[in-house]
C-alpha cells in the first residue's frame, strides 16, 4: 500500500516517539507499572490519543490508516503503551463520537481525544470476556440517579483512567437487549481496584475493578436500554455521570435522543 505524505509523517513522528520516547523507560514503567501521565499528555498533543475524532472535538482527523501506522510504532516500543492508546481512540473516543449527545461529547470527548485525560473501558467480567453479554454488573435506579453494583476485570488503565464506559444490566429481562454504558468518573464513590499483573502488559495498569454501591446520583443523563448486539458492535446506551455530587438535589436525569 502506497501511503499519503501525512500518513508517512504520521508514521514517522510516532516511529521517532517511541524509539526516542519509550523505549529507552519502559523497563522503569514497567517496575512501577504504570505509564507517566506527562508522556500521555504529550502524546495528546502530537494527536495520537484520537486520531480518528474530527478536529472540532480534539482529535487529529488523521483517519484509520495513519491510526493504526502510529499504533504499530508505538507498540515496537511498548505493547502495554501502545493498549493504553488503543483504549483510549477505540473504544472510549469511538464510541463517545459515535452515540455520545453534544454534551457528552464537549465533556468528555474533548478531553479524552486531546489526551488530557485518559479512558478506561469497562466490559470484561470473571464470567463475561468473550460471552460480552453474560454480565452480572447491575445497575438500578436510586431516585433520580443510577446505582451500579459488580465487578470488572482485565480493565486497560483501570488504576490511572479519568472516566471509564461501564457497561450494565438496565433490564435483566430483555436479555442482551437490556444492557447500557455509563459514563462514569472514576473519582465517583463507592469504586475500587485491584492492580492485575500480567506477563505482557506490565505498564497498563491494568485492574479489576468493582463499581461498587454507591454511584453519585447527580446523573445529568439517563439510558435508554440498549442491545449490545445492535448498538455495541456496535452498541452504546449511556449515561453521564455528574462527578461531584454525592449528596445533595440530584438533577433529573433528561433522557438520550
Ligand atoms: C491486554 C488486554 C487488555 C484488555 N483490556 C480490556 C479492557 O480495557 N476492557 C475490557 O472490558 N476487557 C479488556 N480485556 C479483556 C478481554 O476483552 C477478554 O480477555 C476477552 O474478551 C476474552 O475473555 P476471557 O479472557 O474471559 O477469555 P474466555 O472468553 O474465557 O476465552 C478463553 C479461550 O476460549 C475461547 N473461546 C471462548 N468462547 C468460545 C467459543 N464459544 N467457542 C470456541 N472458543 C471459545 C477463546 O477464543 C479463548 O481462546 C483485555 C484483555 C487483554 C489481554
Amino acid at each position: 500500500m502506497l501511503l499519503s505524505e501525512e500518513q508517512t509523517l504520521i508514521r514517522d513522528t510516532a516511529r521517532a516517539f517511541a524509539q526516542e520516547k519509550v523505549a529507552p523507560h519502559v523497563r522503569a514503567w514497567e517496575a512501577a507499572g504504570e505509564i507517566p501521565r506527562s508522556l500521555l499528555r504529550e502524546m495528546g498533543e502530537l494527536g495520537f490519543m484520537g486520531m480518528c475524532v474530527p478536529a472540532e472535538w480534539g482529535g487529529a482527523e488523521a483517519g484509520m490508516v495513519s491510526y493504526v501506522l502510529a499504533l504499530e510504532e508505538i507498540a515496537a516500543a511498548d505493547g502495554g503503551l501502545s493498549t493504553v492508546m488503543s483504549v483510549n481512540n477505540s473504544p472510549d473516543c469511538a464510541a463517545l463520537l459515535a452515540y455520545g449527545s453534544p454534551e457528552q461529547k464537549e465533556r468528555w470527548l474533548k478531553p479524552l481525544a486531546r489526551g488530557e485525560i485518559l479512558g478506561a473501558f469497562c466490559l470484561t467480567e470473571p464470567q463475561a470476556g468473550s460471552d460480552a453479554s453474560n454480565l452480572k454488573t447491575r445497575a438500578e435506579r436510586r431516585g433520580n440517579g443510577w446505582v451500579l453494583n459488580g465487578v470488572k476485570q482485565f480493565i486497560t488503565s483501570g488504576r490511572t483512567a479519568n472516566m471509564a464506559l461501564v457497561f450494565a444490566v438496565t433490564d435483566p429481562d430483555s436479555a442482551k437487549r437490556g444492557i447500557s454504558c455509563f459514563i462514569v468518573p472514576t473519582s465517583a464513590p463507592g469504586s475500587t481496584t485491584r492492580p492485575v499483573s500480567s506477563a505482557t502488559s506490565r505498564t497498563t495498569a491494568s485492574a479489576s475493578d468493582s463499581p461498587g454501591s454507591t454511584r453519585p446520583p447527580g446523573t445529568d443523563h439517563s439510558p435508554r436500554p440498549g442491545s449490545l448486539r445492535r448498538r455495541i458492535n456496535s452498541s452504546l446506551w449511556w449515561a453521564s455521570y455528574a462527578s461531584a455530587p454525592t449528596q445533595g438535589t440530584p438533577v433529573l436525569p433528561s433522557v438520550i435522543e
